[in-house]
């Protein structure tokens, strides 16, 4: 398939009192036209940055990312614009990104009144019918989001993120707030959107088991690096990564190794001072002398699967 999203050396970091957090420090990866990429690992390993990063929202310090085909990094605000049309966000917390001031119909016909689109009927036409096709009502549209619940608010959110259309769709923890059946819910919600639309999506998360059951492919994130990224049958079969199967042991129903289950024990170290060599090497059960001195470079495994450890052959 066609490369949608390419993204290359792609650095962000910011700047506090402490120093220099290294959020996103070196990422590569592409996302191919009506792909799911997942992209799990823990709180704080620059997920979230990664996808503001991507989205425009925050300016990277270098890098690339092209997007059907135009460079993204050093556009100015109005440059952007266009392009942000297609690349739409969708956050964990619908409470914080609604404005509680703003009815449902505003919330749903802002995007298409800032892209000029349509008239002031068309548009509240164009917003009924979104918020049918997630699963409201019509009449929903002067209702204010404190009238909905968790989920129903997530699915206004996922309706004005399609509202323009967009290829891309970047979930940030979309239903990590969400009750579990809930959560089923609104994955088949995006699973049926992304058929209808052909939406690619990049689905960040902290589940391994939501990223598992909505990804074609996954990209595993720790301490600011993709350490390994596979297609799911391929990375699930036989992570090769330490951190991998380590987060993998974790969920019920798979067994992994003590080792493993040891490995996650200590708490990330801080992205201010990332360890020297390879960064997981103080959690890591099969760690080397090298580990600590050489910073493993990302091998091909075969499969389009590739990971960052000297000890993965
Ligand atoms: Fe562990 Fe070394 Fe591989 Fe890093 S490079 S994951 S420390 S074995
Ligand atoms: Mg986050």
């Amino acid at each position: 398939a066609q490369e949608l999203l390419t993204v290359r050396g792609l650095r962000k970091y910011h700047r506090a009192a402490a120093g220099t957090v290294h959020a996103v420090d070196g990422v590569d990866f592409g996302i191919a036209t009506g792909e799911v990429l997942g992209l799990v690992g823990e709180s704080g390993c620059g997920k979230s940055t990664l996808g503001r990063t991507l989205n425009g929202l925050d300016a990277p310090e270098a890098g690339s990312i092209r997007f059907r085909g135009a460079e993204l990094v050093g556009l100015g605000r109005r440059a952007l614009r266009p392009h942000r049309r297609e690349m739409q966000m969708v956050f964990q917390d619908p409470f914080g990104s609604l404005n509680p001031r703003d009815s449902i119909g505003t919330i749903l016909q802002d995007p298409l009144r800032v892209h000029g689109l349509g008239t002031r009927a068309e548009r509240r036409e164009t917003a009924a019918a979104l918020l049918e096709r997630v699963g409201l009502r019509a009449a929903d549209l002067d209702r204010y989001p404190h009238e909905f619940s968790g989920g129903q608010r997530q699915r206004i959110s996922i309706a004005r993120a399609i509202a323009l259309r967009p290829r891309l769709v970047i979930c940030d923890e979309a239903v990590s707030a969400l009750d579990v059946s809930i959560q089923a819910q609104i994955v088949n919600l995006l699973r049926s959107l992304q058929v209808e639309f052909g939406l690619s999506y990049l689905f960040i998360s902290h589940d391994l088991a939501v990223v598992g059951y909505l990804s074609d492919r996954i990209a595993v994130m720790y301490l600011g690096r993709i350490v390994e990224i596979g297609s799911k049958a391929s990375l699930l079969r036989q992570p090769r990564h330490p951190y991998t199967r380590a987060l993998f042991s974790a969920l019920p129903g798979r067994g992994g190794s003590r080792a493993d289950r040891q490995a996650l024990r200590g708490e990330p170290p801080s992205p201010l001072n990332p360890p020297q060599g390879c960064r997981f090497h103080p959690r890591c059960p099969i760690a080397v002398e090298r580990c600590r001195v050489e910073v493993p470079a990302m091998r091909e495994l075969g499969d389009a699967h590739a990971a960052a450890c000297h000890l993965a052959a």
